[in-house]
C-alpha cells in the first residue's frame, strides 16, 4: 500500500494534515495529505511503496495530536448486490493478499463520526454480525478478539461502498472509530471528568497507571471547580489541593481528601513544596499554561502533570506544536528525563490534552 488513513474531529481535518506533513518529513517518507474539510478523515499518500516494516510502525500514533486512528489504506470496494455485502467482503479478502498475520483479531465496520455519517451507525452495527461469523468461517477472524493481530477496518461514507483499511498492534486506537466511550460516573461532580478519565487511560498503559496513581500520593488541581477533575485523583486514593475562586461539589469536600483553596491558580504554590501530579484545566490562553506547567515541572514543584492547552483561532497545530517544543526544549537544557504525549481526545472540544511525566513515573 502507498496511503493510510485517519480520523480527526470534524473540522480539525487541516490541522491533521499539517501535523502529517510535518511528521512525514521528520521521518524522511515523502507524501502529500488529501481530505475534504469537515469530513473527519485525512488520507496521506506516500510517493514510494512502504515496506511492511513501515507500514507497521512509520507515522506512530501516538506521535500525533489530532488522529483518533491511524490505518493502512487498500481499495474501495464497491457492493453491487445489496443483499449480500458479506460475501463481496469475503471475495476481495480472498483475493487480496491483506492479511499479514495469517488472520485478523478483530473486524470493524465504520462511518464518519459527524451528523451524516451517524445515520450509518445503525447499518454497520447490523452488518457487522454475519461478517463476522462469515469471516470466522473463512478462517480470516480469529475466533475471539485478539489484540495480538491486525485489525480490518471497513470504513462506509454510505452503505453501498466502503473504504478497506488494517490496523496494526501498537500503533493503533483498539476502540471502535478510535473513540473511547466512557459512561460519566453518576456520582462525579461535572462531565470533564471524562476529559481527564479518557486521557488517563489512553496515556498510560494500566501497568503505568498502577504506578503512577498510588494511594496516598499528592495532587494539585487548577481551576477545580466543580471538582470532575479532582474526582479523578480522589477515587485513585489521591490527596489534591483544589485551586478555584468557584465552588467545589460537597460530596467531593465530604471525602477529606480535598484542601480547598480560593487562590489564583497562576500564583499557587504546592503546600509542602511538591505534589506528585499537576492537573490543569483553567480556561485560559495556551501560551500562559504551557509557560506555567514548564514552571513547575523546571522548580520540581510537581513530578508529572496532565493539563489542557486551548486552541487558538487559526493555525492550531503550529501554534501547539511550538509550545510543546518550548517546553521540550527546555526540560532537556535542565536534562530533566521526560516523556510527553498529546492528544486532541474525544471528550476535548477546542482543547488538546497533554502529559508529561518524569522521574519514578516513567517506566
Ligand atoms: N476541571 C473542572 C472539572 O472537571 O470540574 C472544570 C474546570 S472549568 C473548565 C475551568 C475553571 O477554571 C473554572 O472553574 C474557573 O473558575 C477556573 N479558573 C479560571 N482561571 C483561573 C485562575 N486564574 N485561577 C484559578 N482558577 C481559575
Amino acid at each position: 500500500s502507498k496511503s493510510m488513513l485517519f480520523y480527526c474531529r470534524e473540522g480539525y481535518e487541516a490541522d491533521l494534515a499539517a501535523e502529517l506533513d510535518m511528521l512525514s518529513a521528520k521521518e524522511n517518507l515523502y507524501g502529500y495529505a488529501q481530505f475534504i474539510p469537515k469530513s473527519t478523515l485525512v488520507h496521506y499518500h506516500f510517493y514510494a511503496e512502504l515496506s511492511q516494516a513501515q507500514m507497521r510502525s512509520a507515522i506512530a500514533l501516538g506521535d500525533l495530536i489530532f488522529a483518533r486512528t491511524r490505518l493502512i489504506n487498500f481499495d474501495s470496494l464497491t457492493f453491487s448486490n445489496p443483499h449480500d455485502r458479506v460475501s463481496s467482503v469475503l471475495e476481495y479478502l480472498r483475493e487480496n493478499s491483506l492479511l499479514l498475520d495469517g488472520m485478523f483479531g478483530d473486524v470493524f465496520a465504520e462511518h464518519p463520526d459527524h451528523e451524516e455519517g451517524k445515520q450509518l451507525a445503525k447499518f454497520c452495527k447490523k452488518f457487522l454480525v454475519p461478517l463476522r461469523q462469515a469471516m470466522r468461517k473463512q478462517g480470516s477472524l480469529s475466533a475471539k478478539p485478539n489484540t495480538g493481530l491486525p485489525y480490518l477496518h471497513l470504513y462506509f461514507t454510505q452503505s453501498n461502498e466502503c473504504l478497506v483499511n488494517i490496523s496494526v498492534p501498537k500503533n493503533r486506537n483498539s476502540e471502535p472509530m478510535g473513540i473511547m466511550r466512557l459512561k460519566s460516573p453518576a456520582d462525579a461532580p461535572s462531565r470533564s471528568t471524562l476529559k481527564l478519565e479518557e486521557a488517563i487511560r489512553l496515556f498510560l498503559s494500566k501497568q503505568d497507571q498502577a504506578n503512577c496513581f498510588q494511594k496516598g500520593m499528592t495532587a494539585v488541581d487548577l481551576g477545580a471547580c466543580p471538582g470532575g477533575w479532582t474526582y479523578q485523583l480522589v477515587i485513585r486514593g489521591i490527596r489534591v489541593e483544589a485551586i478555584d475562586n468557584g465552588e467545589m461539589a460537597d460530596s467531593l469536600m465530604a471525602t477529606g481528601m480535598v484542601d480547598y483553596h480560593a487562590a489564583d491558580g497562576f500564583v499557587y504554590q504546592p503546600k509542602d513544596g511538591h505534589v506528585d501530579w499537576l492537573v490543569c484545566d483553567m480556561i485560559e490562553k495556551p501560551e500562559r499554561v504551557a509557560k506555567l506547567m514548564q514552571t513547575w515541572l523546571l522548580k520540581r514543584l510537581t513530578t508529572s502533570c496532565i493539563f489542557n492547552l486551548k486552541l487558538p483561532m487559526k493555525r492550531r497545530f503550529q501554534i501547539v506544536d511550538e509550545l510543546l517544543n518550548e517546553i521540550k526544549n527546555s526540560l532537556e537544557k535542565q536534562q530533566i528525563d521526560f516523556k510527553m504525549q498529546a492528544k486532541h481526545l474525544y471528550h476535548d472540544r477546542d482543547e488538546i490534552s497533554v502529559i508529561i511525566r518524569t522521574s519514578t513515573h516513567l517506566s
